[in-house]
């Protein structure tokens, strides 16, 4: 008898992996960020959809029209992941209920994500339901450019835009009753996609992947496309202002290498592109830190801040376990 499955992944590696396709316009398909099939003979279209349940990718207190910039922001970071740039989404929305001022705040807070990061509502679905939102965006790219998750290679370097943990902490202090800063709750509530990063990245990092379910999980599937192990250096991963305040001087690790919800960009290039690197991300006011490398052994290998082994189970976001 086969084993129960009991986790997202092992779900869709199970029921969802379909045999390899013949048809050669397909170039990826089920295991990136995004899908991509090839349109004309220079260029490709990427694919991806997410969806949103209530008090469960955002509290129920949540502000509608950041539901709304949320729910398009997650979508487009697929995207970004990929290098690929916005070019329609469409939407599928089930509410309880028809509430207008509901309604107006987030098709305004959606309106808003996609006037700063680009994209076009061109479709979608409206049903009565549990309240769930399901975004399809489609991103052009042109042929052979997408940065995906399988390309690291040994001696590469591992990079992360922006900060990690914010997201995270935010939420646990939403959770516990506690006052949660506006920079902290913002960044849970209103996640900054990284699009003109991942496409200033293209032809640049060698794999990307968009920190969605936490740090060691997001490297985990990086380098299971990939091939290979890596090193973490805990005291150079980017923490904010905001979050180190927030913990008084007590970091608690888990939020920034186990929280998920950052929707900054993981990636890696050799290190003959730091320059590059830097200067690109710089031109687009992005903070980037370079936090460990790619190495031939398998697994993930974390220093602590005191330069020893640093005990870190891989773990982050899954629907599904128990
Ligand atoms: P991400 O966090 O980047 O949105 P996920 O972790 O949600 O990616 O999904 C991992 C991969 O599995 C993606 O390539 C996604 O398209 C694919 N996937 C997830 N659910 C299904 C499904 N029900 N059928 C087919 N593919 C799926
Ligand atoms: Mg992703």
């Amino acid at each position: 008898m086969r084993d129960e499955v009991s986790s997202e992944f092992e779900l869709i590696r199970r029921f969802f992996t379909p045999p390899e396709s013949d048809h050669d316009d397909i170039v990826l398909g089920v295991g990136d960020d995004c899908a991509l099939i090839r349109v004309s003979p220079d260029s490709e279209l990427a694919i991806t959809t997410d969806t949103l349940v209530a008090g469960v990718h955002f509290p129920l207190d949540t502000d509608p029209a950041d539901i709304g910039y949320k729910a398009a922001a997650v979508s487009l970071s697929d995207l970004a992941a990929m290098g690929a740039r916005p070019l329609g989404l469409t939407l599928a929305l089930t509410i309880p209920e028809i509430d207008e001022a509901w309604l107006g705040g987030f098709a305004r807070g959606f309106g808003e994500a996609l006037e700063r990061e680009g994209g076009t509502l061109v479709g979608g679905d409206t049903t009565r339901g549990p309240l769930s939102i399901t975004v399809t965006a489609f991103g052009d790219l042109p042929a052979g450019s997408a940065i995906t998750r399988g390309g690291a290679r040994e001696g590469d370097d591992i990079w992360v835009t922006g900060a990690l943990g914010d997201a995270a902490l935010a939420l646990r202090l939403l959770l516990e009753g506690r006052d949660c800063p506006k920079a902290l709750r913002s960044r849970l509530d209103r996640p900054d996609p990284r699009v003109r990063e991942g496409i200033a990245l293209r032809e640049i990092a060698t794999a990307a992947i968009d920190v969605s379910d936490g740090l060691v999980a997001d490297l985990g599937h990086l380098l299971d496309a990939s091939g290979g192990g890596a090193t973490l250096r805990l005291s150079e991963i980017p923490l904010s202002k905001a979050f180190e305040d927030a913990l008084g001087g007590s970091i608690d690790w888990s939020l920034p290498l186990a929280g998920g919800d950052d929707y900054e960009l993981l990636f890696t290039a050799p290190p003959g592109a730091r320059p590059r690197i830097l200067s690109r991300l710089a031109e687009l006011d992005c903070r980037v830190t370079r936090i460990g490398e790619i190495e031939k052994q398998a697994g993930l290998r974390i220093v602590g801040p005191d330069g020893e082994p640093f005990a870190f189970e891989r773990s982050g976001y899954d629907h599904f376990r128990g």
